[in-house]
C-alpha cells in the first residue's frame, strides 16, 4: 500500500518538498505518495488531525508552523527541543514524533558536499532566528574554533549564547553581538542565517569579514547571487555557497528516518541549483 506524506505550510505552493521526496521515493524503490497541504493560519492541528486520521504517515513542516508543530507533538527529539521548533512529523497510532533536521542538514551540506570541514574554524551566523537556533547544536557538535552570533537584535543573540552554554558539553568559545561590535575581525565560514535575502537586503556587514578562503554560504536558496554572495563576491571570496544543499540534506535526514533508507541528495540538489550569477 502506498504511505502518505505531506508538507504543510502557508504559503505552500513554492514548496520544493512534494519534488524531492518524489525523488528520493523514485530512486530508493520506496512506495510513497508525497502532497502539499496549505492549512489557514490558526488552522494547524486541524489539518494534521485530518491528515493523521486519513492514515497519513508523516509531514514536513515549513513556514509558519514550525513553533504549531513543536506545540502538536507528543515525542520532541533533542534537536527539535533545542530549536525550539519542529520541521518534520512521523505519526505513529497516538503517538507524533517530531525532529528538526534544518541544523544537520547544514552541517552535512557543509562537510559532506562542500567539503568544508567546520572542525577548528572560525564561524560566523548572521541571524537569531530559527535557523540558526536550528543550527547552534550541530555546529558546535563539530568543534569550531569560535562561533560568534551576530544580530540586529543583539538579546536574541546573546540568548542563544546562553543556549549553547547550557546544551554544548564541549568548550567552543561562543559570543552573541551586534553588527557594530563586528569591528575587523575576519572568519572562515560566514553563514547568512537571516532572512534578509528573501527581501533582498544586505545586513549591516563589512568585506573584512570575510577571511582568505573564507566559505560565504547563504542559507536562503532558489535566488541566484543575493546581496550577501554579491558582497563577498565582490570582496574576492571565490567559494559561495547557497542553501539548496542544506534543503536537500534536510530532506533526506527526514526521509532516512520515515523510510529506513537514506537517499543520495546529488541528482536533487542539480535539479534545484539556481546559478550564482
Ligand atoms: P526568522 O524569521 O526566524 O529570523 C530572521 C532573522 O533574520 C532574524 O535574526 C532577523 O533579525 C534577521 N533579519 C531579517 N532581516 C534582516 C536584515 N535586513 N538585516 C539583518 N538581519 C535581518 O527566519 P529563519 O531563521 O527561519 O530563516 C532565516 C533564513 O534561512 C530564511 O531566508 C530561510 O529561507 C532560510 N532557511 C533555509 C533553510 C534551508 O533548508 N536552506 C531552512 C531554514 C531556513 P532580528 O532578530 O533583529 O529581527
Amino acid at each position: 500500500m502506498t504511505d502518505r506524506y505531506a508538507v504543510i505550510g502557508n504559503p505552500i505552493e513554492q514548496s520544493k518538498s512534494p519534488l524531492i521526496h518524489t525523488a528520493f521515493a523514485q530512486v530508493t524503490g520506496q512506495d510513497i505518495e508525497y502532497t502539499k497541504l496549505l492549512a489557514p493560519l490558526g488552522g494547524f492541528a486541524a489539518v494534521v488531525d485530518t491528515f493523521r486520521a486519513s492514515g497519513g504517515r508523516g509531514m514536513n513542516v515549513t513556514a509558519p508552523f514550525k513553533l504549531d508543530a513543536f506545540a502538536y507533538a507528543t515525542h520532541l527529539a533533542p534537536s527539535a527541543q533545542m530549536a525550539g521548533a519542529v520541521n518534520a512529523m512521523k505519526f505513529e497510532g497516538d503517538k507524533v514524533y517530531a525532529e528538526n533536521f534544518d541544523g544537520v542538514g547544514l552541517v552535512r551540506d557543509l562537510v559532506h558536499n562542500l567539503n568544508c570541514p567546520v572542525q577548528g574554524r572560525r564561524v560566523l551566523i548572521l541571524g537569531a532566528g530559527g535557523a540558526t537556533r536550528g543550527a547552534l547544536l550541530p555546529l558546535l557538535v563539530e568543534q569550531p574554533a569560535e562561533l560568534v552570533i551576530v544580530n540586529r537584535t543583539v538579546a536574541k543573540a546573546q540568548e542563544l549564547v546562553e543556549l549553547a552554554r547550557i546544551h554544548q558539553s564541549g568548550s567552543v568559545p561562543v559570543r552573541g553581538i551586534g553588527y557594530t561590535d563586528l569591528s575587523d575581525q575576519s572568519f572562515d565560514l560566514v553563514l547568512n542565517a537571516t532572512s534578509a535575502s528573501l527581501a533582498a537586503q544586505l545586513p549591516p556587514l563589512w568585506a573584512s569579514v570575510f577571511a582568505p578562503g573564507c566559505l560565504a554560504y547563504d542559507l536562503t536558496y532558489g535566488k541566484g547571487l543575493t546581496p550577501f554572495l554579491q558582497l563577498a563576491k565582490q570582496a574576492d571570496v571565490t567559494r559561495l555557497a547557497d542553501g539548496v544543499g542544506m534543503l536537500a540534506e534536510q530532506a533526506a535526514e527526514a526521509f532516512a528516518w520515515w523510510r529506513g533508507v537514506r537517499p543520495d541528495t546529488r541528482n536533487v540538489i542539480e535539479q534545484l541549483t539556481v546559478p550564482l550569477i
